[in-house]
């Protein structure tokens, strides 16, 4: 039987948990139907963290689920699920899940392609990835339902996978990144058993589908522990011939200061509660084999301008055949990386088409990074942030202060 934790012993403060989740809960419950909390919320809400979006499981199926909601929709094919909107808050409503039966299929190496298997709450439980991510919030009754020891794990601050380890991560290798995502992002250890496999099923991880691996880079990135999220993946190998970018980035010479620098500026932003730009981070990582190639063009004769263009190209090409960066992203980077150059003197002329550009904020947020790597003089990137900050008026001076 699974552990029953009271409100006592969790902790979780009622107040904190989203009332339109409570209210798809009320809803199922009143039509007769079990409905939770699940996941991420309530491992963020007992460890004392804002979530950042609220999941809810139930017996019901999609179809039984959704004309309850006036605002409803079935959505996903392999994966049916449904959102229920309320105004700016999706609440995502699935159904019991089991996993390991017959119905479901699996690649040659194990790994799952199909889950589509309605199941139990004990079952759902069992086919989630780590304790801490299978506990079940029960708002009307404040009760944890716990059948995996996560409550206790989240005290012990440990990351620890549900069942056999090598087992989990052969049906998903994608495990193996997340488990470091959340050991990094709540600074915990994993647990030995956990960890052990991992070096030698690295590998795994080229059989992903290479969206999958760009949605789980994106998280590592942007999760407010970047830099952490890394050391500790280059620490059991999972970085090596895995993901392209962080080969990229992590074994350059020079390039891991230029790295470290933005990832570091990343993680004070996303912890202050600001946005990132996936563009811009993509940029930074990518910047210094830009650059480098870059220059080799330059030294090769060609001029300034078309060399940067045919480094972008070849390392966009590299990038794109391995890790699915997506279209919209890479023509952000570009904007930002064709403007570097312009920077490099301060210019009367050019300089009003360049502040109309639309990725000029991004790309003058870029250059303070190069100018903080050393890369470009620190007076001359101040300069442009001046100018940038600056109203119209001001702007006209300083351009005239030029001439
Ligand atoms: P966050 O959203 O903060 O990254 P999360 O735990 O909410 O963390 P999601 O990817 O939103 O992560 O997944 C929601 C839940 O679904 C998880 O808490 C976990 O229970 C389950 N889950 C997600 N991915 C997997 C997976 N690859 N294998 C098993 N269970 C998973
Ligand atoms: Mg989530």
């Amino acid at each position: 039987a699974p552990l029953r934790v009271p409100q006592a012993k969790h902790g979780i403060d009622r107040r904190l948990v989203s009332r339109h989740a409570i209210k798809v809960c009320d809803v199922l419950h009143e039509n007769g139907f079990e409905a939770y909390i699940v996941g991420g919320a309530v491992r963020d809400l007992i460890v004392g963290a804002q979530p950042k979006d609220f999941d809810v499981a139930t017996n019901a199926t999609p179809e039984q689920i959704q004309p309850l909601f006036r605002r409803a929709r079935i959505i996903g094919r392999r994966f049916r699920l449904v959102h229920v909107v309320f105004g700016q808050e999706i609440i995502e409503t699935s159904t019991f899940r089991a996993s390991g039966s017959d119905e479901q299929t699996t690649d040659e190496h194990g790994r799952i392609l199909r889950d589509n298997v309605f199941g139990t709450l004990e079952e759902d439980a069992a086919r989630r990835d780590f304790t801490l991510n299978a506990l079940y919030y029960d708002p009307a009754t404040e009760i944890v339902i716990d059948y995996h020891d996560g409550v206790a794990d989240l005290k012990k601050k440990t990351v620890s996978i549900i069942g056999d380890a090598s087992k989990r991560y052969r049906e998903d290798p994608v495990r193996m990144l997340r488990g470091m995502r959340f050991a990094a992002k709540l600074d915990f250890t994993i647990a030995p058993a956990t960890l052990a496999p991992i070096r030698e099923m690295a590998h795994l991880i080229e059989n992903v589908p290479a969206s999958r691996l760009f949605d789980e880079m994106l998280k590592m990135l942007t999760c407010g522990h970047a830099l952490d999220c890394l050391r500790r993946l280059r620490a059991e190998g999972l970085h090596k011939g895995l993901l392209p970018l962080l080969d990229v980035v992590l074994e350059q010479p020079g390039g891991e200061r230029f790295v470290k620098l933005a990832l570091e500026r990343t993680d004070v932003r996303v912890r202050s509660g600001k946005s990132v730009s996936p563009s811009f981070l993509f940029a930074a990582l990518l910047w210094q084999q830009v650059n480098h190639r870059w220059q080799q063009y330059r030294a090769d004769g060609e001029p300034a301008m078309p060399a940067l263009g045919m480094a972008v190209d070849s390392v966009l090409d590299d990038q794109t055949e391995k890790l699915a960066i997506q279209r919209r992203f890479v023509s952000d980077m570009r904007e930002i990386w064709f403007m570097q150059p312009r920077f490099e003197r301060r210019q009367s002329k050019g300089a009003w088409r360049m502040l109309e550009q639309p990725r000029f904020r991004a790309a003058c947020d870029f250059l303070q990074l190069r100018a903080a790597a050393g890369e470009v003089d620190s007076a001359l990137a101040q300069w442009w942030m001046d100018l940038a900050d600056a109203s119209d008026a001001a702007r006209a001076e300083m351009l005239e202060d030029l001439a």
